[in-house]
């Protein structure tokens, strides 16, 4: 075993502690007097019995075996894993923030009402859009709340409307979600030049288009440049157009959906606007929409009125409640501090140098991989490491093979209409050093698929545990440390 690290239980001495208390100042008594001699535990409590260093050092060992985005690079496509600024979380922590409970008063919660309010705000500027709700708790359930919007609008409208149109590269939350909605998704193909395919689009917009759900730029890092006669096909069958805006760190401060077309778009706060995210949240995906819209967002709704922040409940077109109180608000106010912090030009600049940070890699790595649709990239790129296949090692290998170099693996095998997908996104945050550093790997590895392919296909050999059975590992969560690993 490489890295000795075995639960706090097996550590414990008996005797050992922490802390040393002062004497009493009170005279002891029998808690049985108090609670009842039927209600206390009689077996012993096998709690770990430890000194304060070796708490400590158990715990910031543990959190090295996993790679994260404060320990190393973290290109992940489609996900944005960025740098996390420190400052947002240590004011998310104030006790303020941190304490105050969602049923107090309204007239003592102001402070965070205001922060939630002016968030709003600053996402609707963002997005060119009128209104929006904070509450769903990530993209994938934001996704889903635009969808129950389009079925109320056309509920209202009296549409018979049964199906979205998604294009093949589409995330997979994107269907997940039409079909949770009640809808079925109708999925439309992707051109040469790995846009969609507009004749293939008109041919399956008909009268029961419920709308489309577009991810701009798509998850091949490219914008889609005919997004207005997109938009104009499906609204001209009175559908509306949501936008999965996963990808808006390419966007922020160039350009605003509104301005494209798109009626409702949701936005990964915990993406683009800092939060640590992974291993399952916490997350935020508020809605942001048109004002013909608005009134089926869901409730309650924060408004500001006589001077005062209050919340709305009674709003007649609602599709009503899908979170408790009104979302995640520590993630939040992590994204409220990000866009104060670095306001209207350093927000701007942050997807320029996005862009800039994934062309830039791209032009180095286009020499030994292959990058099919590779015009008019912005934030993210995907390989195709089909050739590298040929040659007898496959993108998971490639992937597993950069956690031995210190980075956390691109996505892969996603978009699906890229055989052999990578998916590298740089992100704003990393600089010229690390980009040079993580193309010289990937370069090393695919100089070692004529070398020493074996070394590839057991990757990785310097991490905690080596490669695992994926299936069987995702079945079988055993977290016991086994002498043989
Ligand atoms: C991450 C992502 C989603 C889903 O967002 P979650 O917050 O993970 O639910 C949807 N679409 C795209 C393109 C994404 O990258």
């Amino acid at each position: 075993m490489k890295n000795k690290s075995n639960l706090i239980f097996h550590k414990s001495k008996k005797g050992r502690t922490g802390v040393s208390f002062p004497d009493l100042e009170i005279n002891e008594f029998n808690v049985s007097d108090f609670l009842g001699s039927d209600n206390l535990k009689t077996d012993e409590i096998d709690l770990p019995e430890l000194s304060e260093p070796e708490v400590v050092r158990h715990f910031t060992n543990l959190s090295t075996m996993n790679h994260h985005i404060d320990k190393g690079f973290y290109p992940l496509g489609s996900c944005t894993m960025k740098y996390n600024p420190k400052i947002n979380d240590s004011i998310a922590s104030y006790k303020n923030f941190s304490s105050v409970n969602p049923n107090i008063p309204i007239d003592a919660c102001q402070g965070s009402l205001q922060i939630l309010y002016e968030l709003g705000n600053l996402l609707v500027e963002i997005t060119g859009m009128d209104d929006i709700t904070l509450q769903p708790s990530a993209g994938s359930q934001g996704e889903l709340v635009g969808i129950l919007i389009m079925q109320k609008y056309h509920q209202k409208n009296n549409n018979k409307k049964t199906h979205i149109i998604i294009p093949e590269s589409a995330h997979g939350t994107n269907p997940a979600s039409v079909v949770l909605g009640g809808y079925e998704v109708v999925q439309v193909g992707t051109d040469s030049t790995g846009r969609v395919d507009i004749d293939d689009l008109k041919s399956k917009v008909n009268s029961e288009t419920a709308g489309m759900m577009l991810t701009q730029p798509n998850t091949l890092g490219l914008f889609e440049n005919n997004i207005e006669q997109i938009s104009k096909i499906i609204h001209d069958v009175d559908g509306l157009m949501y936008m999965d805006g996963a990808n808006l760190n390419a966007l922020v401060g160039i350009v605003k959906p509104g301005d494209m077309g798109f009626d409702i778009v949701h936005i990964n706060v915990h993406k683009t606007f800092s939060t640590p995210h992974g291993g399952g949240g916490p997350g935020a995906g508020p809605i942001a929409v048109l004002g013909s819209l608005s009134g089926f967002l869901p409730i309650p709704k924060i408004v500001f009125k006589n001077d005062k922040y209050t919340v709305e409940y009674d709003i007649e077109d609602s599709i009503g409640q899908i979170h408790s109180f009104f979302g995640n608000f520590l993630v939040l106010v992590r994204a409220y501090c990000y866009i104060l912090t670095l306001g209207k030009t350093g927000l701007e600049e942050m997807s320029k140098v996005a862009i800039m940070n994934a062309n830039y890699l791209k032009s180095i790595l286009s020499d030994k991989y292959d990058i099919p649709y590779s015009k008019g990239t912005l934030h993210e790129f995907v390989i195709s490491a089909l050739p590298q296949k040929n040659r007898g090692v496959k993108a998971l290998d490639i992937a597993k093979s950069l956690l031995d170099y210190g980075y956390h693996s691109p996505t892969i095998y996603f978009p699906i209409n890229v055989p052999e997908a990578i998916m590298i996104e740089p992100t704003e945050s990393e600089t010229l050093d690390t980009l040079n550093d993580f193309a010289n790997a990937m370069n090393k590895i695919d100089d070692l698929i004529d070398t020493n392919p074996e070394k590839l296909k057991n990757s990785p050999i310097s991490t905690p545990v080596s490669r695992l059975n994926e299936t069987l590992a995702n079945r079988n969560l055993d977290v016991k440390f086994d002498d043989e690993v």
